[in-house]
């Protein structure tokens, strides 16, 4: 009989008024017994509905029965199978949404802790040698673009099929998103981001690092002259957006992209310890409500501010971040002023920021996304008073690639057309996907659309 208790096995986690003070990981992880414990409410239902909520179709009945068995490994390759990054994706994936939303035991009570039991079978293999097949090289060479997830998986799939891969990145750290974006406290960079980029090196995977593709060199050389057959473009979308408000070039006005990058990849958070400082002042206002709001937010909390606040215009149901973080920036004291939206960032004479002026919403009538519109309320403006303001409104694919591939197509917004079921582009032998086909996403659909592309062009080159 399966343990029908309504709640998950609690996940031990730091005291938020301890964490809201340190970089480390908030999520402790389950311990064998724990992890046992949860994978013992799994009702194993045979038509899997939890299955087809994952994005990249993990078997997630086989991998829990396999932990509540005690094979961790065997829980481990069973992931494995469809999923490039488990580690990763257990800790950030947006499970409410997709395969704990399927799940039946979330009727009447919590769904299994899905991302949880992953998380645990993917941290027990990160020390262990790992098995990963590889066939004879072929002889033919992949470029990939970018190192960020959707790179990643590109990359892994294609080493391991027997292609030549070099992985050509702008930064001088791989891994995307996952080493400049996705704070420490949420996915720590040597102990899990590091050791994934560590296996494809095993495989093989070449990784050229501070080579900006579009300026060192284009795609165009890459095939014609550097002896590449085919080419993925997994370039993110890096560019941040802005309000278009008066006051955004203020100093104190970070985008969140800015401010993550300086935190995470330039490690401002060691200052004086590291070469970038990093200004964050009393009071700091975060605009947004999505995950990258909340890392913003969380950050400054734990760089010394002393308030923070996420300011969104839209109500709480319709915030876009992940529930445990919104949860977890709760208790870490992020104050939330929701239904609110910035109409100026005011300055001191000498050009720094020293407020925020904002006007409360109401809810009209649905818009196009169906969710209802928010109207500004008559009358009901105010300042908050911040020294910094940061701008987590969204990302979109940065405009280089375009610009320096001849007959690219691409969308009026930016991303890359591609075709769904194969990612590939209107050049031949030109592949991509991630956030430069889609705009800023997830994790695991970048990953999955790196792994459509592999096969795709495996097909192409097979064929050619
Ligand atoms: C702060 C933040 C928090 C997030 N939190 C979550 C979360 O909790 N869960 C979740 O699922 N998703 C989250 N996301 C979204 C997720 O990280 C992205 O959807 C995912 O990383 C996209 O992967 P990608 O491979 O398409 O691109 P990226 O991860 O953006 O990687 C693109 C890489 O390409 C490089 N590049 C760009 N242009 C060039 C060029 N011309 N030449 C060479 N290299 C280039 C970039 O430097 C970068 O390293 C978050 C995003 C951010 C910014």
């Amino acid at each position: 009989m399966p343990d029908m208790s309504p709640k998950k096995v609690v996940i031990p986690e730091q005291e938020p008024t301890v964490r809201n003070k340190n970089f480390k990981e908030v999520s402790l992880g389950y311990t064998l017994e724990m992890a046992q414990k949860e994978a013992d409410r799994c009702l194993n239902c045979k038509n899997s509905p939890c299955t087809k909520g994952c994005p990249v179709n993990v078997q997630i009945p086989d991998f829990i029965r396999l932990i509540k068995d005690g094979d961790i490994e065997g829980a481990y390759y069973k992931i494995s199978e469809t999923s490039s990054l488990p580690a990763i994706c257990g800790r950030v994936c947006p499970q409410e949404n997709q395969c704990e939303k399927n799940c039946v035991r979330g009727i009447k009570g919590e769904p299994v802790g899905i991302g949880r039991l992953e998380r645990f079978a993917a941290d027990y293999m990160l020390n262990k040698p790992v098995k990963q097949e590889k066939a004879e090289s072929n002889g033919k060479k992949v470029a990939v673009v970018g190192s960020g997830p959707s790179s990643l998986a590109c990359a892994g799939d294609l080493a391991k099929m027997g292609y030549e891969v070099t992985m050509f990145e702008a930064l001088n750290k791989a891994g995307g998103v996952l080493v400049y974006g996705i704070p420490e406290f949420r996915l720590p960079k040597k102990e899990i981001v590091e050791v994934e980029i560590n296996k494809l090196k095993e495989l093989g995977v070449k990784i050229e690092l501070n080579v900006i593709v579009g300026k060192s060199i284009n795609i165009d050389e890459l095939m014609n002259e550097e002896g590449f057959s085919a080419v993925f473009i997994g370039s993110g979308a890096g560019l941040p957006k802005f309000m278009g408000i008066p006051g955004e070039s203020l100093n104190g006005v970070y985008s969140a992209n800015e401010f993550l990058t300086r935190i995470n990849l330039m490690n401002a958070y060691k200052w004086p310890e590291c070469d970038t400082p990093i200004n964050v002042g009393k009071n700091v206002a975060v605009v947004g409500g999505g995950n990258v709001a909340m890392d913003a937010a969380r950050s400054a909390k734990r760089l010394g501010a002393e308030n923070v606040y996420i300011v969104y215009r839209r109500s709480q149901e319709e915030l876009p971040a992940r529930k445990e973080e919104v949860h977890h920036a709760k208790e870490e004291e992020i104050e939330f002023k929701m239904l609110t939206n910035p109409l100026e960032i005011t300055g001191t004479e000498d050009g720094w920021v020293n407020g925020i002026k904002c006007v409360e919403m109401e809810l009209g009538e649905p818009d196009a996304s169906g969710r209802r519109r928010p109207v500004e309320k008559a009358g009901s403006e105010y300042i908050i008073d911040v020294d910094t303001v940061i701008m987590a409104i969204g990302q979109s694919p940065n405009p280089l690639i375009k610009n320096t591939t001849k007959g690219l197509e691409t969308h009026p917004w930016g991303g890359i057309v591609v075709d769904e079921k194969t990612g590939k582009t209107s050049i031949d032998g030109v592949y991509a996907g991630g956030d430069a086909v889609t705009g800023a996403a997830t994790v695991i659909l970048a990953m999955g659309a790196g792994k459509t592309a592999a096969k795709s062009i495996d097909e192409y080159l097979k064929n050619k």
